[in-house]
């Protein structure tokens, strides 16, 4: 026999791959993208400049102009050390890998961002989460309990939460920073919505704090690009593992022209936030909708019945994400990506229907 099956490793095989639901002539409001793109003279600027890139060399994998930007982007001190990755997915998988010791064990809580669990299992680490309270707030008892019972070798928290999209305690998040003896990495990939909520002031006064951000949200998911700050005796170890090349030179030259005119982005981020609130005005007026308080760009409701809710939107053009099934917290609940005004009002006029 020479098939996969016997030499595959077991939890790999027992993995299901990371679904991306086709959205070929939908509204896409299931991925918690920025719905706008730059406006043409930029995006014409932006193609001359990259016309202009050595596409027949490497990259220069200390990328220290890339850095630089996004420092000055994000206001980060320059004690702090920076591995950049292809998207934040990338900074999952590279700390996973280099924290799996055998019988290593990486927490999470739950729900939240599925590739925690799935970054773990193909690093070779295990993997326990802990449940959030019903109101989807961190149980920090469970958590200090389950700390001090695994001894994990990293817990990840999402600050704001994917898929919940509420902020959790923020002293609740350094009590577990202080509590465990591995590495806690928080990952503010929501922090452009989250109205200037972060734990960046947090990284350096522990040995064990990394920050992890990415530029997807701000409206350059497509570029694929995310970071890791945090102290080098950690971060130097994550670098190892970094492939030499693993931002290539046109997103590294496109964040950076991006980066030096991003007054685009922080307005669109802007109106995202503003139309979260008349998003979340407009769901409290639909009966049988309970809607979940969000810091991120996305909003989480629960209605009577969140599978037939979903075909019912997909028919009317819509695409949102059910998490229905996927975790008993979040029964017949839907993650509803805050689009442009008109996508959010066909949402809303939809999701009356499918609910009524
Ligand atoms: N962290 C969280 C909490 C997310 O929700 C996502 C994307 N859904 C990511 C990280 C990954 O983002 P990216 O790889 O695009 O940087």
């Amino acid at each position: 026999m020479k098939g996969a099956a016997d030499r595959v490793r077991d939890e790999i095989r027992a993995l299901t791959a990371y679904h991306v639901a086709p959205a070929a002539g939908l509204v896409k409001l299931d991925a918690m993208e920025n719905p706008y793109r730059l406006g043409p003279a930029v995006a014409e600027e932006l193609g001359r400049h990259l016309a202009g890139v050595a596409i027949n060399r490497y990259p220069d994998p200390q990328a220290p102009r890339l850095k630089a930007l996004l420092r000055e982007a994000m206001a980060i001190p320059d004690g702090l050390d920076m591995v950049l990755g292809n998207g934040s997915d990338e900074i999952l998988q590279m700390i996973a890998v280099v924290l799996a010791k055998p019988g290593a064990t990486m927490l999470a809580l739950e729900p939240s961002f599925a590739m925690y669990r799935m970054s773990a299992i193909s690093a070779g680490m295990g993997y326990a989460g802990i449940d959030l309270s019903p109101d989807f707030s961190l149980d920090l008892p469970a958590m200090l309990a389950a700390i001090d019972r695994l001894r994990p070798a990293l817990v990840w928290i999402a600050y704001p939460n994917n898929p919940t999209g509420n902020l959790f305690e923020r002293q609740a998040v350094i009590e577990i920073v202080k509590a465990s003896t591995g590495l806690v990495v928080v990952d503010e990939a929501y922090y452009p919505f989250s109205g200037g909520a972060t734990l960046l002031g947090e990284v350096g006064r522990h040995p064990n704090l990394v920050l992890v951000r990415t530029v997807s949200k701000l409206g350059l998911a497509g570029l694929r690009l995310g970071l890791a700050v945090g102290p080098r005796d950690w971060l130097g170890e994550v670098e190892k593992v970094r492939l030499p090349y693993n931002v290539n030179v046109l997103t590294a030259a496109a964040a950076e022209f991006i980066l030096e005119r991003r007054e685009v982005l922080e307005e669109q981020t802007r109106a995202i936030v503003r139309d979260r609130g008349i998003l979340e005005s407009g769901l409290d007026a639909i009966a049988g909708i309970r809607r979940y308080p969000s810091a991120a760009n996305f909003v989480l409701v629960r209605v009577p019945d969140g599978p037939r809710a979903f075909e019912s939107l997909k028919s009317r053009g819509i695409l949102v994400r059910s998490f229905h099934g996927s975790h008993p917290l979040l029964a017949h609940c839907l993650r509803l990506t805050v689009g442009t005004p008109d996508e959010n009002a066909s949402l809303l006029a939809a999701l009356a229907q499918a609910t009524g």
